[in-house]
C-alpha cells in the first residue's frame, strides 16, 4: 500500500476502484477455496474491473492459477513486494512510470496501517526454518529472515508516534527471531529489552511462539515492565509424543505442562492461546485421548483447532495412515466442545477486577455502549471486551475499567475513571 501510494494510487471503495487487489492466503485447503471464491464473487460483481490477485496463493500456485483462474487479470506473489507498483501498473494496460525501486523502509512513516484502531501488527521475522512436516509456510514464505533490532525498534517508534497503543509482533515463529544472524540463538529477548526503551503507555503482544522454541528470558522482561503482556500464543498443535514426532516437533505434553506451569508461576495472570491440529496421518484413538488429556491438564485460555489439509510438497503428503476427513472434524468438534466451559472458567477469573482497555469501536454512541479489548484478547481471534460508558469514548485509547461479568467469551466492562 505504501509503494501504490508513493505511485499515486490510492485505495477507495471497490465501486470506484480501477483495479481491485485480493490478498490470498495458501496455507490449507480451506484458506485456498476462500481465496479463489473471493476471486470469483469480486469478478461477478465488477466484470469490467482488473482483478489483481496477491499473497500466498498466489506465490505458490503461479503457474497453475495463470491457467485455470482467468477471472483474475494479473498473479502478485510475496516473494518481491517491491513489483507492485509493476503489477498493479500492467494490470491495467498502461505504461509503467517509474516504479520505487526498493519498499520504504520501515520508520518512514509511509506505511498505512489496516490494523484495528490503536492497535498495529509489526511483523520481525519472515519464513520459517522448524519444517513441520504438515507446513506449506516454509514452501510459500521461505526460510527465516529477521529484521535487524534497530529496524523493528525505529517502526516501532514511529508507530507510537502515531499514536499506537498497541505493539502485537509477528512473525511464522517469533521465537526464532534473529537465529539466521546470531549463530542459531533467539534474539527475541534483547528485541524486548530495546522495545522496553521508549517511554510511554503502550501494549507489546507477542504472537506465535513455537513452543519448542521457547526463550525463556522473556519472562523476565515481562515480570519487569508489565507494557509486555503477559499474552502467549503458543501453537502446541498436538498431545501425543508420537504425532508431535510424525509433526517434526520435538516437544511432548510432559515438557509443554512444564512450560505452562513455568509461565504461570511466574506470571500468575498468564494468558495462554494456542492451536491443535486434529487428524493428522497416523492419529489413533490412543494419541486422541494423549490430545484431550493434554486439554484437560493445560486449560488453556484460548483454542483454535483445525484439520488436517494434504499439502502437496510437505513430508506429510506421503504418509500413511490418513485420517477420514469426517473422523477429523468429529474429533475437533469434541475438543471445541470440551473446550467452551475451560475458557469460560479462565475468563471468570477477570470478573470484579480492573484493567485497561484498549477501545475498538463504537456500537451505539447513545446508549455508550462500545467495543475493546483487555490484555488477554489479542485482536480478532478472542472474545471483546463490551464497555458501557457516560461519556463519549475514542477508538484507539485506553481506558480504566472494571469487569463485571462475562457473556458467552465475552468480558463486560464499566468505566470507572
Ligand atoms: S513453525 Fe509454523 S510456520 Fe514454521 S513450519 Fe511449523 S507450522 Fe509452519
Amino acid at each position: 500500500m505504501a509503494l501504490l501510494g508513493g505511485a499515486g494510487w490510492s485505495a477507495v471503495d471497490a465501486a470506484d476502484a480501477d483495479i481491485i487487489i485480493i490478498n490470498s492466503c495458501g496455507f490449507i485447503e480451506s484458506a485456498k477455496q476462500e481465496s479463489i471464491n473471493a476471486v470469483l464473487l469480486w469478478r461477478k460483481r465488477y466484470p469490467d474491473k482488473k482483478i489483481l490477485l496477491a499473497g500466498c496463493l498466489a506465490q505458490r500456485y503461479a503457474k497453475e492459477l495463470a491457467e485455470s483462474l482467468p477471472e483474475a487479470d494479473r498473479l502478485f506473489g510475496n516473494a518481491d513486494l517491491g513489483g507492485i507498483v509493476e503489477a498493479a501498473q500492467c494490470a491495467m494496460g498502461v505504461e509503467l512510470a517509474e516504479p520505487p525501486s526498493k519498499l520504504p523502509a520501515a520508520g518512514d512513516g509511509r506505511r498505512p496501517l489496516l490494523s484495528l484502531p490503536g492497535s498495529a501488527y509489526v511483523k520481525i521475522n519472515e519464513g520459517c526454518n522448524n519444517r513441520c512436516t504438515f507446513c506449506s509456510i516454509p514452501l510459500i514464505r521461505g526460510p527465516l529472515r529477521s529484521r535487524s533490532i534497530a529496524d523493528v525498534l525505529a517502526e516501532c517508534r514511529e508507530l507510537l508516534g502515531r499514536g499506537i497503543r498497541e505493539l502485537c509482533l509477528i512473525g511464522q515463529d517469533i521465537g526464532s527471531y534473529g537465529k539466521d544472524f546470531s549463530g542459531g540463538q533467539s534474539i527475541l529477548p534483547d528485541l524486548l529489552e530495546a522495545l522496553s526503551e521508549p517511554e510511554g503507555d503502550f501494549w507489546v503482544r507477542l504472537l506465535y511462539i513455537h513452543p519448542d522454541n521457547f526463550p525463556l528470558p522473556i519472562l523476565d522482561i515481562m515480570e519487569r515492565d508489565k507494557r509486555f503482556l503477559p499474552y502467549f500464543d503458543l501453537p502446541f498443535q498436538h498431545g501425543s509424543e508420537k504425532i508431535l514426532a510424525a509433526m517434526n516437533r520435538r516437544g511432548n505434553a510432559a515438557a509443554y505442562l512444564s512450560l505452562i506451569e513455568t509461565i504461570r508461576s511466574r506470571l500468575p495472570d498468564a494468558v495462554i492461546r494456542s492451536t491443535f491440529l486434529l487428524g493428522f496421518p497416523g492419529e489413533a484413538d490412543e494419541d486422541f485421548r494423549a490430545l484431550l488429556d493434554f486439554q484437560d491438564k493445560a486449560q488453556l485460555d484460548w483454542l483454535g483447532c483445525f484439520t488436517y489439509s494434504r499439502e502437496e510438497d510437505t513430508p506429510a503428503y506421503a504418509m500413511k495412515n490418513r485420517v477420514s476427513k469426517k473422523l477429523a472434524a468429529e474429533r475437533k468438534r469434541m475438543v471445541e466442545e470440551r473446550q467452551i466451559s475451560i475458557t469460560e472458567k479462565q475468563m471468570d477469573r477477570f470478573v470484579g477486577r480492573e484493567f485497561d482497555v484498549l477501545v475498538e469501536e463504537a456500537v451505539d454512541e447513545e446508549d455508550g455502549l462500545y467495543l475493546g479489548r483487555l490484555f488477554c484478547q489479542a485482536p480478532e481471534v478472542d472474545g471483546a471486551a463490551v464497555i458501557n460508558s457516560d461519556r463519549n469514548l475514542a477508538p484507539g485509547a485506553f481506558v480504566r475499567g472494571r469487569v463485571t461479568g462475562r457473556a458467552g467469551f465475552d468480558l463486560e466492562v464499566v468505566l470507572i475513571s
